[in-house]
């Protein structure tokens, strides 16, 4: 199950096959997520640990440092299939990014393909400029 962050709202994380809802959580009962845990996020924040010791107190949300139990209960978050926020951010920018330097689009097409705002696209856009300017500048 995906469980979500009561304060940022993220769902960082998932119940692992420790997890029982009849009992308080600990911190072997939840890992991240990817594309977080492929990035190598600590799994509690950076000094928190992980594994059965951690009780229901110390599980802060790897993002915010907010309690994720906050009454001794996990928040379940969306559906895999309705979380549509968190993950596809960095993909959907990846994604219009490699289409603006394949170069065989309009951002308004770009933006019709993703699903988006042709602004966010050209936002994007703008942002690959600056940073080959800079890039070039600095040579
Ligand atoms: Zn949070």
């Amino acid at each position: 199950m995906i469980v979500k962050c009561p304060q940022c709202k993220v769902s960082y994380y998932e119940t692992t096959d420790k997890y029982d809802p009849d009992v308080s959580p600990n911190g072997s009962m939840l890992r991240l997520r990817d594309p977080w845990r492929s990035m190598g996020w600590a799994t509690y924040g950076l000094d928190r640990g992980e594994g059965p010791g951690l009780l229901w107190s110390d599980l802060e949300c790897t993002g915010c440092s907010a309690p994720l139990a906050p009454s001794g209960r996990l928040i379940m978050g969306p559906n895999p299939n309705e979380d549509d926020n968190a993950q596809s951010i960095p993909s959907k920018a990846q994604r219009i990014q490699g289409l603006l330097e394949e170069g065989s689009l309009t951002q308004v097409e770009i933006a019709k393909m993703v699903n988006t705002s042709p602004q966010y696209v050209s936002n994007i856009a703008r942002k690959i400029k600056d940073a080959s300017m800079e890039s070039s500048l600095g040579m």
